[in-house]
């Protein structure tokens, strides 16, 4: 990933940029043949979920009591969350949660899409220069990477406002994953744009995050439901 500056925000502790920096060493010795698509995706998903369990990284969904990392985990029934008959609500608060973490796999395609989309500026010639140099391919990189820190600034602040405490994030969810769903596919058009006629051949990282991202605006609410939930929790907010 080109830039880590979002890692110095005030959401982010050393522990934080810790973990993120030896995740992504590991990830860069051990998913090397992630790089294209494979041929058995449901194979390929069983193995990398395998591979993640040998590397430890499994561990974080894991209470400290049994062998795991995380110290607050713990799923056993006399920690039941909410009363018996509460299960509808209790799902619906579930995707607060989820949103979210829809909102931070589109924010991670849309990073691959402008790091992808930087390699390829600045390495191709035209005109005697690097692409990079033409102004309107600079605009473009611009407004990738200023779509890319706003979906990244609505995601965490859902996060942290979650983890700070807060029972429900209705509002910050369906904002971080409305946002960064439809940004990233802006991002990631853009990309696909700058590559040229590569960026539709098979193969190419970009052609692929055009394809995948497109369900990310359908799934967990589609756009549009995101917009009913901001618009309702507004109207909710300010009677
Ligand atoms: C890759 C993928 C993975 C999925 N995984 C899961 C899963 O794990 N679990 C699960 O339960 N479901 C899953 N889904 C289903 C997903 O939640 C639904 O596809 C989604 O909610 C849309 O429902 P639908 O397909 O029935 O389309 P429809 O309900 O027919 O909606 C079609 C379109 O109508 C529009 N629309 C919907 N509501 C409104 C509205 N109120 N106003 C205006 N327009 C509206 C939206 O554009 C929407 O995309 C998955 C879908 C995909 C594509």
């Amino acid at each position: 990933m080109s830039d880590r500056s979002f890692l110095n925000w005030p959401f982010f502790e050393d522990k934080h940029r810790t973990l993120a920096l030896e995740l992504e060493n590991w990830a860069k010795s051990e998913l090397t043949e992630y790089s294209s698509a494979p041929a058995n995706v449901d194979l390929a998903c069983q193995e990398l979920v395998l591979k993640l369990a040998d590397g430890g990284w499994l561990d974080y969904c894991v209470t400290n009591k049994y062998g795991g990392k995380n110290p607050n985990l713990d799923v056993r029934k006399s920690q039941q969350i909410g009363n018996g008959g509460e299960g509808f609500k209790m799902a619906m608060a579930t995707l607060d949660i989820f949103r979210s973490t829809v909102g931070a796999a589109a924010l991670g395609f849309a990073r691959h899409a402008l790091h992808e989309a930087l390699n390829r500026a600045k390495s191709r010639q035209m005109f005697g220069a690097p692409m990079s140099k033409l102004q309107l391919i600079q605009a473009k990189l611009g407004d990738m990477s200023l779509d890319i820190d706003a979906s990244a600034l609505l995601i965490y602040r859902a996060a942290w406002t979650k983890d700070k405490g807060a029972e429900r994030i209705t509002k910050e969810a369906a904002m971080s994953k409305l946002f960064a769903t439809e940004a990233a596919q802006r991002v990631i058009d853009e990309a696909v744009q700058i590559f040229g006629g590569s960026g539709v051949v098979s193969g190419f990282a970009v052609e692929q995050l055009y394809r995948e991202i497109r369900a990310l605006r359908i799934y967990e609410g589609a756009s549009e439901v995101q917009k009913l939930i901001i618009a309702a929790q507004t109207i909710k907010e300010n009677k």
